[in-house]
């Protein structure tokens, strides 16, 4: 037995060798010329993968929630109104880290597994002003996609700044900075961008950054603050040694490899990839008899998918299916939590992925005494990637 199972969770994913060799390189100087290049070199590429030529990108030693609290303190001083596009868990939490920083939020949602009309989100705007919006791009408590295209759009006509949680979603989904006007995204390492868990990832836009400078209060937090962090991401991509905090330098250097991969592929076969992979995973769930969280596939994300436990199955599914080879992950949407599972397929995830972990979600079904075709679900799956 070799005792292996395919990590398929939403993050962190499974990393390429060659991410993983650069994590158990012998550790530089954070200030040696080899580590200077490396870590300009990812700015430099940060800029090429959230397609944000105009964009100041900021590498940081963190999780994704860091990554949300230097958007919102950078930008917000108190008593500011901010719009949140609240499609679940992680609309929450920026609700939260928003009035921690004394923002004024006003809330547009939706009921679980739907996310807030165009309509909704322009009739919140037009009682506005709000000094800027956030939009989860990928809800990964529930599963669902936002059209970020078109609420970018809303967030110009109105002049707020647009910015964007696109932990789920950046390096996988289609994204483009600013094609779209989007102001700010933000992101962290462990999902589609490919490499272990620790590095929060800012990209900030021209009027972003404008809005910072013009700031009348301090930002009410000191690790979290552009004005420590902005001339040594200067410095790095001058390749001159700068020191604010010390970075995680194998977590740069991992960065940077994963990120001539993702260029390598090329945004557009990646983001085509990502699609191919959810509908072969959506098709074999569904072929079983599964019911997915989002209420339609135009909602649904392509990261991962969401999935209801069919009657009279409950969370003692997941340790069979782990048995059978792959790990999944529990539900997280306080509202639902105990009737769904979640998995992950974002980053280097193949197809053969894709079909061992239908095989192994079928295999703990039929365990667990759910009645279904058996082999249905990955005939699915594979006629989708065989197309
Ligand atoms: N936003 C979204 C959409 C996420 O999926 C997550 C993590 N699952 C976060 C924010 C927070 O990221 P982290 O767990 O790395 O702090």
């Amino acid at each position: 037995m070799k005792g292996r199972k395919i990590l398929m969770i939403p993050g962190p994913v499974e990393f390429t060798p060659e991410v993983l060799q650069a994590m158990g390189l012998p550790t530089t100087s954070h200030l040696a010329p080899n580590f200077m290049d490396v870590f300009g070199q990812a700015l430099e590429r940060l800029r090429e993968v959230f397609i944000a030529p105009s964009g100041q990108p900021f590498i940081i030693a963190g999780s994704g929630t860091l990554a949300m609290e230097m958007a919102a303190a950078n930008l917000v001083e108190p008593g500011d109104r901010v719009l949140v596009v609240n499609t679940g868990l992680f609309g929450d939490r920026f609700v939260a880290i928003l009035e921690r920083h004394g923002a004024e939020v006003t809330q547009v949602t939706a009921p679980v597994g739907d996310v807030p009309s165009l309509e909704q989100v322009d009739a919140a705007l037009q009682k506005g002003p709000f000094k800027l919006m956030t939009v989860t791009h990928v809800d990964t408590s529930t599963g669902v996609i936002t059209d970020i295209r078109n609420l970018a759009h809303l967030g110009r006509k109105y002049d707020t700044l647009v910015v964007v949680d696109g932990v789920c979603s950046v390096a996988g989904e289609e994204l483009r900075q600013d094609e779209w006007g989007i102001d700010l995204t933000l992101t962290a390492s462990q999902k589609a961008l490919g490499v272990p868990p620790g590095l929060a990832i800012v990209v900030a836009g021209p009027r972003a950054m404008e809005v910072f400078r013009r700031r009348k209060t301090p930002v009410r937090s000191f690790y979290a603050d552009w004005t420590n962090w902005l001339p040594i991401m200067e410095a790095y991509e001058a390749r001159q040694p700068a020191y604010f905090g010390t970075p995680p330098v194998n977590l740069i250097w991992a960065l940077n490899v994963s990120l001539e991969q993702i260029l390598a592929e090329g945004l557009d076969n990646r983001f085509a990839r990502h699609r191919r992979i959810s509908a072969a995973f959506k098709a074999g769930v569904t072929a079983i008899g599964l019911q997915l969280v989002p209420v339609s596939l135009e909602k649904a994300a392509h990261t991962l998918t969401t999935i209801y436990y069919p009657e009279g199955i409950d969370a003692r599914l997941l340790p069979l299916i782990s048995e059978a080879g792959a790990i999944v992950a529990s539900g997280r949407h306080p509202v639902i939590k105990e009737r769904y599972f979640r998995v992950g397929h974002m980053g280097a995830v193949t197809g053969a992925d894709v079909l061992v972990t239908v095989g192994a979600i079928e295999w703990a079904l039929a365990r667990s005494g759910y009645r279904f075709d058996v082999g249905a679900g990955v005939a699915a799956a594979e006629r989708v990637l065989a197309e």
